[in-house]
């Protein structure tokens, strides 16, 4: 069955993080550990302001982030979720591509 992954408050670091446990290849993105290919899911990452830390709340805003993933070490995933203490680095977020359009 298909799970989902919870990760808490992550950063940009962290979202780059992801694309650096594989290999682009022509064809597509493969594991670098076990050679298969990689999916994608869906993050969905809850804004919250760091002005109101350490509580989460925030605009309630969720922007959906592009999740890889290798069915064979991490398993199949359904979809992740993770939250997001957002100043300036929200544009940072949005202009390094990790943000769908
Ligand atoms: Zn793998």
């Amino acid at each position: 069955m298909a799970s989902v992954i919870e990760f808490g408050q992550i950063t940009v670091a962290i979202i780059n993080s992801w694309r650096r446990k594989y290999e682009e290849r022509e064809d597509g993105c493969y594991c670098k550990v076990c050679g298969s290919r990689i999916q994608q899911t869906t993050c969905y990452v809850s804004i919250h302001l760091k002005a109101f830390e350490p509580a989460h709340v925030g605009s309630g805003r969720v922007i959906k982030v592009n999740f890889p993933y290798c069915p064979e070490c991490d398993g199949e995933i359904d979809h992740a979720t993770a939250c997001f203490h957002a100043g300036e680095e929200v544009q940072v977020m949005i202009e390094s591509g990790a943000a769908e359009k």
